[in-house]
């Protein structure tokens, strides 16, 4: 350990990096996984993520949250507690019960759908993103431009742990990415 390095600094990178797993050829051979559970696991260490991001944008700095399905709700509703603020889901295509805008991206292989209540957001509102990993950035891309065309103002995204190898910023160079752990 040491040396573990992100946007929110040495201290929270370093817990960041002693709560997470890899797993190795998961759910596929070539993807290193890495496993937050044993991060949200623990109350002190989820508290101290859940208030980097806080601080980070300011209690103020946002008026609504969005987690990205799944792993992304963890994250969002503590950060809409803590703040609060409401919490809006975006979700994998057809589990959203009402009229939605949805965005599609490619993954490795295939493509993936994203939904978003067309009437999450009222106009202008200033929306946070969250999610725990930012790989390729396919999905976070996709992501904002749903917060933006259901009206929303994209006031950031952060993720837990960014693999920077994978290039996620280069997608989202107009973006404010803020990313705990950056590997
Ligand atoms: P991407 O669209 O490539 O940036 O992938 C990001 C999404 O896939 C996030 O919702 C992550 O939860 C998940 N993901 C991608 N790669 C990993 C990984 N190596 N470990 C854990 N989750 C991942």
């Amino acid at each position: 350990m040491g040396g573990a390095t992100g946007d929110g600094g040495a201290v929270i990178a370093e817990l960041v990096a002693g709560h997470v797993l890899d797993v190795p050829d998961f759910p596929q051979p070539g993807v290193m996984f890495k496993d937050l559970t044993p991060l949200f696991a623990d109350g002190e260490a989820f508290r101290s993520v859940v208030d980097s991001i806080v601080d980070h944008h300011g209690p103020d700095g946002f008026d609504t949250v969005v987690g990205i399905e799944a792993r992304g709700f963890v994250l969002a509703a503590a950060v809409a507690y803590a703040t609060g603020v409401g919490v809006v889901p975006v979700r994998k295509a057809g589990k959203l019960p009402r009229e939605t805008v949805e965005a599609s991206y490619r993954l490795e292989y295939g493509e993936a759908t994203l939904q978003l209540h067309a009437d999450a957001f009222t106009a202008g509102e200033r929306v946070l993103v969250l999610d725990d990993v930012l790989a390729t950035g396919g999905t976070a891309e996709a992501t904002l431009r749903l917060v933006e065309e259901a009206g929303g103002v994209v006031a950031g995204l952060s993720v837990v742990i960014e693999l920077s190898f994978l290039k996620g910023r280069e997608k989202l160079t107009d973006r404010s990415v803020h990313a705990l752990l950056t590997l």
